[in-house]
């Protein structure tokens, strides 16, 4: 039976090697890019259109979800001081998270899953707990990998390079443009 499994990325690097290894542990993925954090519009705009070339490059289904900017500023302005890894990331992977979670619910994905965990810089432990919280409320199977494990972060350096994609040098809200 074919396992469907939504997975959450916020840029075509972090899901080069994710996707794949989602692949190997017997699911089927599509890929879904829900990313209201990304500031300014053209830095989401190059890092969604980098995902869709990437995608068709590599016969991956892709789905896009161009909504939600007001509610995440809305909901993390209260944190605007913290620091990268601090409060405002927990937010934001909840929110991230929590849309992918409802729309594999309503889209017939009984499991779920993100690429952040590859990158260094999020904390595996804090998206861990949010992913498998949000499981439980939606009623699926939350996919919990820590894809930078095994070299998963230095493979997605090396495919990246293979097929010259664009790497951000930034997290992605406005919050970490200023602290970088
Ligand atoms: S630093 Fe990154 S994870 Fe944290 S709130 Fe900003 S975009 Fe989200």
């Amino acid at each position: 039976m074919t396992k469907k499994l939504l997975l959450h990325t916020c840029c075509a690097p972090c899901v080069s090697y994710s996707i794949e290894k989602i692949k190997e542990m017997g699911y089927s993925p599509a890929i879904y890019f829900f990313n209201p954090n990304i500031h300014p519009m053209e830095e989401y705009e190059k890092r969604r259109d980098e995902l869709i070339e990437f995608s068709k490059k590599k016969n991956y289904e892709l789905i896009i979800d161009n909504s939600g900017f007001d509610d995440w500023l809305k909901k993390t302005e209260a944190y605007a001081q913290e620091p990268e890894r601090g409060a405002r990331c927990a937010v934001c992977f909840d929110i991230r998270l929590r849309q992918t979670a409802k729309f594999a619910k309503e889209n017939g994905y009984p499991y779920f899953s993100t690429s952040l965990t590859i990158s260094p810089h999020k904390s595996y432990k804090v998206i861990s707990e949010i992913g498998n919280k949000l499981a439980e409320e939606f009623s699926i199977s939350y996919v919990d990998v820590d894809f930078k494990k095994n070299d998963g972060f230095k493979k997605s350096l090396e495919i990246s390079k293979e097929y010259n994609l664009f790497r951000q040098n930034y997290c992605g809200c406005k919050y970490s443009i200023r602290k970088s």
